[in-house]
């Protein structure tokens, strides 16, 4: 490869035509993507990083030994002779293309519709079992929000998911062996859907197999979406209260519960019930914004067929880290390679 000469460049780009250049501007952008991820990757290893010392007996001194073959800094511990790079102890490290993760990270935060895992296989050309395996690690590692991010109007409402165990066998190893596996709380839900029948309950009603999430938005953009353990005001409170400055309004539909809760914690409250605003409710106060979140979950949550309850919580904060304004695939790849050793587990 010839080296690069920026004089040369530039008297290349003064020659070019506005629609060369434009096209010129899209492979930079292009290029400048597959670089970040490798500069994220190394910025680990950078004095002062999570390895910046050698992970074998923790020396500082160390020099640069070339690069990875996916273009990161290796580096060599000057004490024990050991070689690691920024993906080293990184669920990242192992993998044989980590340009395929980062890309399927990027099509999960950025793309309108992610892809599925089959999609994902045939454009990225792995296999479907691996981009799942990726998929739950990429959201395995989302975090909440950070506490007191939300300010200003805060808008909070519920979402509904119907319970799920999917992939489970507890159904399959009770059959065969009702001794030591007991009966499941409820049949699979396809036996309460037999047509022509009569329309039987699943046991303690339909609402009681409702898994739920609290949906918490503001007008800057930011967004939470976690998994509660019930509409309860301690699982709400817990959920709501850490995320909201100690100066936001808070916005809801006129739940009891959030009366409660504003009451309890002294914050100015507005209740829209169904929406609607009082003569002295002021304009800009509306629940339109997380309205629109949880009708853009559901649509979100429809080609997954119901993912299982087990990974509720990654699937609500996958969709927050989707709709917030501050958060990129970069911000996704940082909390991926952040998570620690990859566990050795067969999923
Ligand atoms: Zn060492």
């Amino acid at each position: 490869m010839p080296r690069f000469e920026p004089a040369e460049f530039g008297r290349l780009l003064a020659r070019l035509t506005p629609q060369e250049l434009r096209q010129a501007e899209g492979l930079v952008a292009d290029a400048r993507k597959r670089a970040e991820a490798v500069l994220e990757i190394d910025a680990r290893a950078d004095a002062g990083g999570p390895a910046a010392s050698c992970p074998r007996c923790g020396g500082d001194a160390r020099t640069r030994w070339g690069r990875t073959r996916t273009g990161t800094q290796r580096w060599n511990c000057s004490g024990c002779g050991v070689t690691w790079s920024g993906r080293s102890d990184t669920p990242l490290a192992r993998v044989h293309r980590p340009d395929l993760v980062v890309a399927l990270a990027r099509d999960m935060i950025e793309a309108p519709q992610p892809m599925s895992c089959r999609r994902g296989a045939e454009v990225l050309g792995a296999s479907r079992h691996s981009i799942w395996r990726w998929r739950m690690a990429i959201i395995g590692a989302l975090k909440p929000e950070p506490d007191a991010t939300l300010a200003g109007i805060v808008e909070a409402d519920e979402a509904h998911q119907r319970e799920s165990r999917k992939g489970s066998r507890e159904w399959v190893r009770h059959r065969r062996d009702p001794v030591n596996h007991p009966v499941p709380p409820r049949l699979r839900w396809r036996a309460y859907r037999r047509r022509g029948g009569s329309a039987v309950a699943p046991p303690g009603g339909w609402r009681a197999w409702e898994k739920k999430l609290l949906a918490v938005t503001d007008r800057a953009g930011h967004r939470a979406f976690e998994a509660i353990a019930d509409a309860g005001q301690a699982a709400i409170s817990g959920a709501l209260l850490p995320v909201m400055a100690p100066d936001a309004v808070l916005c809801t539909d006129g739940f009891v519960t959030y009366e409660r809760i504003a009451k309890d914690a002294r914050i100015p409250h507005f209740a829209l019930n169904a929406g609607r605003r009082t003569e002295r409710t002021p304009r800009s106060h509306h629940i339109n914004t997380v309205n629109a979140l949880i009708s853009r979950f559901r649509a979100f949550m429809q080609p997954f067929c119901g993912p299982a309850s087990k990974n509720l919580a990654a699937y609500g904060r996958w969709h927050a880290a989707r709709s917030n304004a501050d958060r990129s695939y970069l911000h996704a790849l940082r909390l991926l390679l952040a998570s620690g050793p990859r566990a050795n587990t067969v999923c």
